[in-house]
């Protein structure tokens, strides 16, 4: 089923995750162990994260620290297949522009095409950790926009090599993302707006947010879309708080905010326990408004942690 299609014919909230692959060297095991629990409240869709390769400096027995670029999480395509075929779901793999060229981009759409896998997210991804801006891959796409422009050649049968005989056209689905509370190099909001109707003309069937925390940031952000003309579903993306650090570390990460009524909340708890109670809390308290809205389908951040999600969906669904 073409997840766009299914959010635009729902009469209730859906309820979908995203899941992380393993770190390199893990078991696929993991995975299942964090997808079982939540298959109760029958997900219609999954989303697998996408991750770029990481430059690490290893100290050499001589004292000298020595580059390595390694990809910790890999796996992607082959864990979207394996829960589609284990769990018969629907998944969402993301497609990044960060750290891949055009060709790598369409060896992958190749491989999703083949497995049967129509639906992907399409993002730009994430800077490499350490430099301070965007820079693409040699032969890579800049922004997500025109990796979109390339899923569409492919979706008309315009391969990257122009000689092929008669090329089978796919048939991919394009979710995007969206900012409640702008993307951070964005200049501005009007802006930021302007470029996300941008990505749905060239072919984003619907948005899925970055968290956030304060409900009234995703009102206002589906209001603004609505007024400059988007009318696909957003689907308002939740990760619940699990630990004490994450009220400094998320929004110096994600450029959100953290209302203050959470934040006291969050430094009250003694514990990480504690604090992935008062998280789960604030995430029913949001899960419940935004379904009482009716929003098409509320989107768990699951950071490889299914405890958690668990625990929201049960009281939400
Ligand atoms: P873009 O749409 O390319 O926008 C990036 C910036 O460039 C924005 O400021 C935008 O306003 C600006 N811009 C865009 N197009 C133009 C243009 N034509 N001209 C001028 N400016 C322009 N990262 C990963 O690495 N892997 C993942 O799996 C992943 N999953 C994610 C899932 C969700 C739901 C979200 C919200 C984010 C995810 N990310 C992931 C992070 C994401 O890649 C980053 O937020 C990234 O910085 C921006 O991605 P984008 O697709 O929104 O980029």
């Amino acid at each position: 089923m073409i997840v766009a299609e299914l959010l635009r014919q729902t009469k209730k909230t859906l309820f979908s995750f995203e899941l992380l692959p393993p770190l390199k060297g893990k078991n696929i095991r993991e995975i299942y162990d964090a997808v079982n629990p939540l298959m109760e409240f029958d997900p219609s869709y999954i989303n697998v994260t996408y991750h770029r390769e990481e430059v690490v400096y290893k100290k050499r027995p001589d004292g000298f620290l020595e580059e390595r670029t390694i990809r910790k999480r890999p796996g992607t395509v082959g864990i979207s297949a394996a829960i589609m075929h284990k769990y018969n779901v629907e998944v969402v793999p993301h497609i990044i522009c960060s750290g891949f060229n055009r060709q790598e981009t369409e060896d992958a759409l190749i491989d999703l095409n083949f497995l049967g896998i129509h639906n992907i997210l399409v993002l730009r991804g994430d800077p490499d950790k350490t430099l301070k801006t965007f820079i693409p891959a040699e032969g890579g796409h800049r922004y997500a926009s025109e990796l979109i422009e390339q899923v569409n050649n492919l979706n008309q049968g315009r391969y990257l090599d122009e000689d092929l005989a008669d090329p089978t056209p796919t048939k991919f689905s394009i979710g995007i993302a969206g900012y409640p509370e702008k993307h951070p190099e964005s200049p501005n909001f009007d802006t930021d707006i302007k470029i996300l109707k941008n990505k749905i003309a060239s072919g984003g069937e619907y948005i899925v947010t970055q968290m956030f925390y304060d409900n009234r940031h995703y009102f206002s952000f589906v209001e603004k879309c609505r007024n400059e003309g988007i009318d696909v579903p957003i689907i308002p993306g939740i990760k619940p708080i699990s630990m004490k650090s994450h009220i400094n570390l998320l929004p110096r990460s994600f450029y959100i905010d953290i209302p203050v009524e959470l934040s006291s909340e969050i430094d009250k708890c003694r514990n990480n326990n504690e604090a992935s109670e008062a998280g789960v809390e604030w995430a029913i308290m949001q899960a419940k408004e935004l379904k009482e809205a009716g929003v098409p389908s509320i989107h768990f951040y699951t950071m490889g942690r299914s405890a958690n999600i668990f625990k929201i969906a049960s009281e939400v669904y």
